[in-house]
């Protein structure tokens, strides 16, 4: 089990300072064009392929770092610099770990360097669950994939919605159903391989905030995949099908803590996205309140603003250490016996949202406008509480962990 400490050791506290110089330096300076643009930015994409940033190397060194620092110490750098160019850089790396954690060896070694390309030609990895009649609700999904035995193909059928990097994926990895009668255990991965026929992408959205990630739907009619694209292999879908059925006939506690356990170790990743944007919103509003004057003094004269700001370092701070709290528990396998990832996640998103207004408010007119950069992270906190579950979820999975009620 990892030693818990507070203090990152002198290799993260290196790749922490590295990556913030990167963010200082690359993504910020570019964050309100691409806002603006609505565009992938796949000129800093490919500047963070160039130093390493956006590599399987690089993401898979910080998700196997035993003291499980890595991921939020990097998220939260990146997305200090600004969240719509980070999600863009890091989106590839959420549909890679899908195939690391549940993939063969021969699919991990396929696949993921595909997701990524090279320095030179850069692509992108999508991960697509949601539908639109399936968001929060994942077992009401309908993509279904049926097995083509004489071919040994998967045919797969439906459409999904809000997916990053969806339509310019180069490869894209698929949620299906295999089995409707056992509700999201009757679910599957699968690798689309790019140029696939079959797949498009559907409308793009405009959205309200991370404006520099690409989000679309994407069709998928008759796509035909290979047999060897299920991620795990048939073998091992059967024998996970098997298991479900009998579980499911003896009440499916066992399923059930299996999948929330991989939500718990994974949400903290986005609680430190939320992190970054509200340390980014809280420094900026910190500046302006020792900068600008307002009868004669700095307004941070004031203990109205003064009072504020400390309240909003405090709670980015609280947000911070829940994150880590339950980053070790994951790496360190503890049991979440209080869904402790999800308090994280929804303590970090909903300080980024409260930060930022706040930061608005502590900048006055200035703060309102696209001249400062404000304005713009607080659209783009309001996805925190949205995707990876939204915060009425984490609530719902806290309360019935705590109290063992269902809930509703
Ligand atoms: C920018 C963006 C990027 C995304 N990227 C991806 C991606 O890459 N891949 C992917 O698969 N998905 C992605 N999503 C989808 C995201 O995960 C869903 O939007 C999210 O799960 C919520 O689903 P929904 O939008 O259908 O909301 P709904 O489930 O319809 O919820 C609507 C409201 O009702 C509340 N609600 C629902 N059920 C309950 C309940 N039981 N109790 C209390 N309140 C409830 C919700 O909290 C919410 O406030 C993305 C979404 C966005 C906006």
């Amino acid at each position: 089990m990892a030693e818990f400490t507070m203090e990152l050791n002198d290799e993260q506290k290196e790749v922490r300072d590295w990556l913030h110089g990167f963010a200082a330096d690359v993504i910020r300076p570019a964050a309100a064009e691409w806002d603006e643009r609505e565009e992938t930015p796949w000129p800093v994409i490919q500047e963070a392929a160039k130093v390493g940033i956006y590599s399987l190397d690089f993401y898979a060194q910080q998700y196997f770092d035993p003291t499980g620092l890595g991921i939020p110490m990097a998220m939260e750098e990146l997305f200090w610099g600004d969240a719509g160019i980070a999600l863009s850089i890091v989106g590839t790396g959420l549909a890679a770990v899908g195939v690391l954690a549940n993939g063969t060896e021969e699919q991990i070694g396929t696949w993921i360097p595909q997701m990524y390309g090279d320095t030179n030609d850069v692509k992108v990895a999508a991960f697509c669950s949601s539908e639109p009649d399936a968001g929060s609700d994942v077992a009401s999904m309908r993509t279904r994939a049926v097995y083509d035995e004489a071919k040994d193909e998967w045919v797969i059928n439906g459409t999904k919605t809000w997916a990053t990097n969806g339509g310019i994926a180069n490869v894209h990895v698929v949620v299906a159903v295999v089995d409707q009668e056992l509700g999201s255990k009757g679910h599957a991965s699968f690798i689309i391989p790019p140029n696939t026929p079959g797949l498009s992408q559907g409308q793009k959205f405009k959205k309200h905030g991370i404006r520099a990630s690409h989000t679309a739907e994407v069709v998928l009619e008759n796509v035909r995949v290979p047999g060897s694209c299920l991620l795990g292999g048939k073998e091992k879908l059967d024998e996970r099908l098997a298991r479900a059925r009998e579980r499911a006939k003896a009440g499916g506690e066992r399923v059930k803590n299996a999948a929330m356990a991989t939500f718990e170790a994974s949400r903290p990743a986005v609680g430190a996205m939320a992190v970054g944007t509200a340390r980014a919103a809280y420094e900026v509003a910190l500046e302006y309140a020792k900068t600008r004057e307002q009868f004669g003094r700095p307004i941070i004269d004031n203990q109205g603003v003064a009072f504020q700001l400390a309240d909003m370092r405090t709670s980015v701070d609280a947000a911070r250490l829940l994150v880590w709290r339950a980053s070790w528990m994951a790496v360190s396998g503890k049991p979440f016996t209080a869904a402790e990832g999800s308090m994280s996640k929804l303590f970090a998103s909903e300080t980024a949202k409260k930060v930022t207004a706040e930061a608005i408010q502590i900048l006055g007119g200035n703060g309102y406008t696209r001249e400062y950069p404000v304005e713009r992270m607080h659209r783009d906190a309001a996805i925190y509480t949205i995707f990876e579950g939204t915060s009425e979820i984490q609530r719902l999975v806290i309360a019935r962990t705590l109290s063992g009620m269902p809930i509703r």
